[in-house]
């Protein structure tokens, strides 16, 4: 079945997920997973119904992020993959079907296949969104994921300090070639905001890189998420930031709220 996104052809869509997002990145720990977690919980704050799709082969964390390293995903009747629930976020993780100490190099060939499964075989339900963390890079493997597949838009996650125009660019294009939407870009680890005062920033790696290449590139900047501490704990602890009420109106809740809407 062909999906609702702007090109139908060979895409197929997702069951059971309304809309389709997918988070990138061009290098690895610039904050996608964590941008991809938050902004989960920011949009379930909504009241949505979103799901989390955990595809970074490389380095997928969001069991540790979720608490739920070593849970075993069951099964439908219609052997369909039965997502884990955390917190009221249903999500499935590449990291809960292999062995953690299992050399990155032998899950290439298995790629394929559980990707697939990944994508197509998750019996996801009632989503308004399902929210994909997609591997760092631009790669091939990044290509035929996102290419086979009905996505309703993408986000690019930088940091100011590793936002390099020429790698953006090549992220763009890779969306721009399978025609998935670009919503826009995150800046992440911004500014630091001190537990005591939170109206002064400190720009520790430069201020404004992102929304530079951004207007270079002619996309939406579309927020700007300051450091943490108590971001990097919740991750660290399987405490997901945006799920603690207590964090409500703080920098980084109010930019994971914008981002959200
Ligand atoms: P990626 O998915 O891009 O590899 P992660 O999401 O794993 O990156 O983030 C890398 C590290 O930085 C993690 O330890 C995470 O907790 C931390 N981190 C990410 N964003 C922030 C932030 N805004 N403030 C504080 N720590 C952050």
């Amino acid at each position: 079945k062909t999906g609702h996104g702007p090109v139908g052809q060979n895409k197929k869509h997702v069951a059971g997920a309304k809309k389709v997002i997918a988070v990138s990145s061009c290098k690895g720990g610039v904050g996608k997973s964590t941008v991809s977690v938050n902004l989960a919980f920011a949009l379930k704050n909504l009241g949505l119904k979103v799901g989390l799709l955990d595809a970074d082969i490389y380095g997928p964390s969001m069991p540790m992020l979720l608490n739920q390293r070593g849970a075993k995903p069951g099964a439908t009747p219609e052997k369909k993959i039965l997502p884990i629930d955390a917190y009221g976020i249903p999500f499935i993780s590449f990291g809960l079907f292999i062995n953690e100490k299992d050399p990155v190099i032998w899950r290439g060939p298995m790629l394929g296949g559980v990707l697939n499964q990944f994508l197509f075989d998750v019996a996801w339900e009632g989503l308004d969104y399902l929210i994909i963390d997609l591997p760092p890079g631009t790669g091939d493997m990044q290509l035929s994921m996102i290419q086979a597949t009905d996505i309703d838009g993408a986000i690019v996650v930088s940091t100011p300090q590793e936002v390099a125009i020429l790698d953006s660019k090549k992220g763009l294009n890779m969306f721009n070639q399978v025609k998935v939407p670009v919503l826009g870009m995150v800046e992440n680890m911004s500014y630091f905001v001190p537990d005591d005062n939170t109206s002064k920033k400190y720009f520790i790696f430069g201020e404004g890189g992102v929304k530079k290449a951004a207007e270079e590139l002619n996309v939406n900047l579309l927020a700007e998420i300051p450091l943490e501490i108590a971001l990097r704990e919740g991750s660290d602890q399987g405490k997901p930031y945006m799920n603690e009420k207590k964090y409500e109106g703080r920098p980084v809740w109010n930019a994971y709220m914008q981002l959200a809407k």
